[in-house]
């Protein structure tokens, strides 16, 4: 699938872009699934100002969706029509604030949050140590892990809105749940301010040790996957019914339930986004036959079929 080349229209509304554009972009280079079809147009923003700057010239009719690392995404084959912003080096700054705080571009890989975190002796942020993502996505996504979420260490965070407006959000606005963030849909986050305490440096070292051997032995860390495809429903794990049900190691195309922690798909090669999607939605359809239960996908669907169809679901 290929889109129509929207730089040249943007570029002559845009004379005083700092950030680079890209049509028709690889974005299975970029996932961690290495499936799915390009973006229309792929956005790398200069810095914030300069994504202020992109967004209020954006004609409206353009959709705009931002990614991250790719870690909790599964990107149909027909790509994805418009905008895609994905926020690069102008937003990996880290500095260590006074009050155990950490300020921090969204475009920061949470394992490096732990790493800072951990040399400046500041802890409660090593559970970062297992999350594969960036900052913006465990904005979005309030990604936690080992007893803690985002919302428990984030203080703060800016994000710019469609219009390009720049907001200032505190925790309570951000409205969190559990893997969901109640801000506005169209905010993209620029920065984090994470609240930690006071800690021991080689303590810290010692517990991001622990989580990372815990996820090589219980996750298939190694493998093309998007880590946890549903969320837990309340009283449940997700992984449990999926066993229960009877679709651990199920397989659809080059797409393939893990053996190894059944709440994981896995691309072992090959696999489409339409094999990986109609494995999720198969194993949806035998939880719900065994066990009454809907399982909701935590994995963020996005574009269109490889036909140019718009699915139902998807986020
Ligand atoms: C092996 C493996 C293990 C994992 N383990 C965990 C775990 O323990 N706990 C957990 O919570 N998750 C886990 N995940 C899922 C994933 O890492 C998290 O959801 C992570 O927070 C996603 O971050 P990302 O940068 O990859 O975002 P992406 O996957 O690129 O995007 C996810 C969502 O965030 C949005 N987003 C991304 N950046 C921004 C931004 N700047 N502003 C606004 N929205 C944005 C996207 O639009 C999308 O809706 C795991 C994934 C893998 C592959």
């Amino acid at each position: 699938m290929t889109f129509a080349d929207l730089t040249r229209e943007l570029s002559a509304k845009l004379p005083e872009l700092k950030g680079r554009m890209k049509a028709n972009a690889s974005l299975s280079d970029i996932t961690w699934f290495r499936a799915g079809g390009p973006a229309q147009l792929l956005f790398t923003p200069g810095d914030e100002s300069d994504l202020a700057y992109f967004l209020s010239h954006c004609p409206t009719d353009l959709t705009v969706t931002v990614i991250g690392l790719g870690s909790n995404l599964l990107v149909r084959d027909g790509g994805i029509p418009g905008i895609v912003i994905r926020l690069g080096r102008g937003f990996g700054a880290i500095a260590i604030e006074q009050g155990n705080r950490l300020r921090v571009g969204a475009a920061v890989p949470d394992v490096k949050v732990a790493r800072a975190a951990a040399d400046a002796g500041i802890s409660g942020l090593s559970f970062y140590r297992g999350i594969p993502g960036g900052v913006g996505g465990a904005l979005r996504m309030n990604g936690g892990a080992h007893g803690r979420e985002t919302k428990d260490v984030v203080a703060e965070a800016r994000a710019v809105d469609r219009k390009g407006r720049v907001h200032r959000l505190r925790v309570s606005d951000m409205k969190y749940d559990y893997r969901h963030c109640g801000a506005p849909a169209d905010y993209i986050f620029t920065e984090a301010l994470f609240q930690g305490q006071a800690g021991h440096r080689e303590d810290i070292l010692a517990e991001m040790a622990e989580i990372a051997d815990y996820r090589e032995q219980a996750q298939p860390i190694k493998s093309r996957t998007g880590g946890s495809t549903f969320k837990n429903p309340p009283g449940h794990s997700a992984w449990k019914l999926i066993d229960a049900a009877g679709c651990r190691g199920f397989k659809v195309g080059g797409a393939r339930v893990s053996e190894k922690h059944c709440n994981f798909l896995i691309n072992e090669g090959g696999a489409t986004g339409a094999d990986l999607e109609q494995l999720g939605e198969t194993v949806r359809a035998r939880v719900k036959d065994t066990s009454g239960i809907e399982l909701e996908w935590e994995i963020r669907r996005l574009g269109i079929a490889a036909n140019g169809k718009i699915s139902k679901g998807g986020s």
